[in-house]
């Protein structure tokens, strides 16, 4: 099989066109044919010389992924459904909202962490994405936009448990924000986390200013085992602890996730609990509406109990948000095109993925 075109970098392309008589600078033409022209086929880039276009046709691939399936809702959310080398699938969004294009991007087939509300995590993991399958997933979701928007937002919010999976996520990353690859800003990204805290001080120890946000969901240990069971290996004190060194490095404040399952953790006494766990600290709080997930038995909070979570935390002043709903005419759906796709493939584990959008402010 051919390697991927993205899996040897913009390096491992120069000494691929020095290993055959090319300079090396043809590689730079490639890089931005792609990342920037948006062409997927060698055979369309023009500047290049015929003999090498057809060289690197008949040795790489543009692309390891394909699109199989893709649904669009009215507000313009896109949902595309990927397939992998292996047959494995997994989704991607783009979230369009006037000045923002918004990608939501996965890192992990499945995802390992268990979460009791979360569909991804259903059938555990199977595997981790290399970066250039995350890297593309973007560039999909870039074809998506009509010349010449770019994408402005990353969230990393698709499958799976980014930090489980930091080494990829960051090479991916690297791209995304590159001059020479998408040159998204890095303030512009962010990953979210179940809260792994050494992962969490690796990444702040880099000091670049990616965005953390962290799916707390429980003011204390007890909950959160309940909700997140691997909580009950880490512990709630370890996270805030990792969160403050993140802050203290970077100096971008973290924002905490926190997804509403009616009558569990959608309480007024969570509510005060979760403002006495972080008051005076940087931080804010996105409140997400939990999104129904078939085969689940979890609920929505009522609006009330979502308006009073609110207004508790604002007397701690904490600052906080609610998650916009969006896309949700294709959410439904989403599971289904997995489900088609991996029985097409004649594979048993199914998962559903809903969709998963950032609060517009933050
Ligand atoms: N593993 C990462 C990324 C998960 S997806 C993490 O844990 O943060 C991003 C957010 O969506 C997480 O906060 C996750 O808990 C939340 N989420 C997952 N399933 C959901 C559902 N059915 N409804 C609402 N939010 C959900």
């Amino acid at each position: 099989m051919k390697p991927p075109l993205l899996s040897l970098g913009l390096e491992g392309l120069m000494t691929w066109m020095e290993a055959r008589n090319w300079p090396r600078f043809h590689a730079r033409q490639v890089w931005h044919w792609v990342f920037v022209r948006r062409c997927r086929d060698f055979l369309q880039m023009t500047d290049l010389p015929k003999r090498l276009r057809q060289e690197l046709a008949d040795h790489l691939d543009c692309f390891s992924t394909r699109v199989v399936r893709e649904q669009r809702a009215k507000d313009g959310t896109c949902k595309l459904l990927l397939e992998l080398r292996d047959g494995e699938t997994i989704e991607c969004v783009l979230i369009p909202e006037q000045e923002r294009r918004t990608a939501c991007i996965s890192t992990q087939v499945g995802c390992g962490m268990g979460c009791v509300f979360c569909a991804s995590g259903l059938n555990g993991l199977a595997r981790n994405l290399d970066w250039w399958e995350i890297l593309e997933q973007l560039l999909h979701l870039s074809d998506q936009l009509a010349d010449p928007s770019r994408l402005t937002h990353i969230v990393v919010m698709g499958m799976g448990e980014p930090l489980a999976n930091l080494d990829n996520l960051l090479l991916a990353l690297h791209w995304a924000t590159d001059r020479q690859g998408l040159g998204l800003s890095q303030r512009h990204v962010t990953i979210s986390t179940v809260g792994l805290p050494a992962k969490i001080r690796q990444l702040a120890d880099l000091q670049l200013s990616y965005h953390l946000a962290v799916s707390l969901h429980a003011p204390n240990d007890e909950l959160r085992n309940r909700i997140v069971p691997t909580n009950a290996h880490i512990g709630i004190a370890a996270i805030l602890e990792a969160a403050n060194y993140f802050f203290q490095k970077t100096g971008r404040q973290v924002t905490y996730e926190y997804v509403l399952l009616r009558g569990i953790n959608d309480g007024a006494e969570q509510a005060r609990q979760l403002g006495q766990l972080l008051r005076g600290r940087r931080a804010h709080v996105n409140l997400i509406p939990f999104n129904d997930v078939p085969g689940l038995p979890y609920r929505r909070p009522s609006d009330a109990a979502l308006a009073e979570f609110m207004t508790i935390l604002r007397q701690y002043r904490i600052s906080v948000t609610a998650r916009k709903r969006k896309g949700s005419e294709i959410e439904a759906a989403c599971g289904q095109l997995r489900r088609q796709a991996a029985s097409r493939a004649s594979q048993t584990a199914l998962t559903t993925q809903p969709t998963l959008v950032p609060a517009s402010t933050g």
